[in-house]
Parts: structure tokens; sequence; C-alpha cells
């Protein structure tokens, strides 16, 4: 009797690793990321548990954050639509851009988080590379910063226009569970790829929001 249950529980968790070992294997996938010289690092990566400011997250990383200096550039990842540009209450000036869809048919909403300035605002169309804001001085301003400097950059799928969240989950309705836009980079997986003016860029890929030296 022990041993028929036992065999019945392996087969059902055998059936449900099945089901979900695509979604598994896609989000515990370890990529190599391989970050160009003269692009500015990354400071706190994707998935990381290590804050901006050394202390430990309260969860996983959803984004990446790129340090910058005051008046640092940030520019679009991506052709797209802005969503809004909006000051939000922890995250400070934060961009939601609609860069349609990835190269599998899945939408990208990008964040530019804890801006300075913004300089595009909502219906705004916008081109790869194209200037659309500025890091400021604001960083002992919004909660979320944490006192340094920086732009936290990340990937969501579904937009959200009810404005009951705050931080990511203002913007986004899957604020918690952020894409690896390590996976979506021009020059392939794990590729940081620098903007460079008049290259032709993969659609649906992405380009560094900062640029590089
Ligand atoms: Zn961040």
């Amino acid at each position: 009797m022990i041993k028929t249950v036992s065999v019945c529980l392996t087969t059902i968790l055998i059936v449900l690793f099945l089901v979900n070992s695509n979604d598994l294997l896609a989000a515990q996938k370890k990529i190599k990321i391989v970050t160009p010289p003269e692009a500015p690092p990354i400071a706190s990566g994707y998935k990381s548990r290590m804050g901006i400011n050394g202390q430990m997250r309260s969860q996983t990383h959803q984004g990446i954050d790129i340090i910058g200096k005051d008046g640092q550039p940030i520019i679009s990842v991506a052709p797209g639509i802005v969503l809004e540009s909006t000051i939000e209450k922890c995250w400070g000036p934060t961009i939601a851009i609609d860069h349609g869809n990835d190269f599998n048919g899945e939408k990208i909403i990008a964040l530019y988080g804890h801006l300075g300035e913004m300089l595009v605002s909502a219906g705004d169309k916008v081109q790869r590379g194209q200037l659309i804001g500025r890091l400021g001085n604001n960083q002992y301003d919004f909660k979320c910063i944490f006192k340094i400097r920086h732009l936290h950059f990340q990937i969501g799928r579904e937009y959200t226009t009810n404005k009951n969240g705050w931080g990511s989950g203002y913007f986004l309705k899957d604020w918690n569970n952020g894409r690896n836009p390590h996976y979506y980079w021009s020059d392939g997986e794990g590729l940081i790829t620098c903007y460079r003016d008049g290259v032709k860029y993969r659609e649906g890929s992405i380009t560094y929001p900062v640029p590089c030296e």
C-alpha cells in the first residue's frame, strides 16, 4: 500500500516537473555575462540579493543597477512608445516604455527608475539610443534610491494603469517577476551591447540603457 502511494506520488511529481520544467529551466538558467570594457558596469545584478548600498535586499533584485554621475545620460534600449514619466514616491522619477515585442513575440515593458530628469512623456515615440533622461542629485530624496545615484532598469510584460501599488508595482502587474535583461541583448544572450549610431540592431532585442564611452 505504502509502496503504491509512493509510486503514485513520484509519478505526480514527475508529471508536475515536466509540465513546469520549461519555466523552471528558463528561470534558473544562469547566463554568462560579458560586459564590454567601455560599458559602465552593472553594480547590482539581476536576481542579486545584495543591494546597491551593500545591504541585503528583502527580495531578489528584479532588474539591473548602473551607477552614474550627476547628469549621466540614460538612453532608450529599443524603439518604443512612452507609457508614462512619473515621480513615484519611493522610486523617484521613472519612465515606463512599451518597447513592443521581444524576438519571441512577448511584450517588453521597460522601467527606467531613479532618474533625476525625465526628457520624454506619455505618448512620445522614442528611437533606440535616444536620450530619454538623466541621473540627478536626488539619491537622498527617495528611499528606494538608497543614497547611491544609479539607474534601475527592469523588464516586465504587463503594464498597469491601476495605481494602487508603489515602486515597480506602480507601473507593472508583474513587478515581482522581472525578466532577465541578459536574454535580450542585440549581440546575443549575455553579451551586453553598447548602442552605436548607424548600427542596424536585431528587432526585439535591446541595447544598453547608458551610453558606452
Ligand atoms: Zn535596482
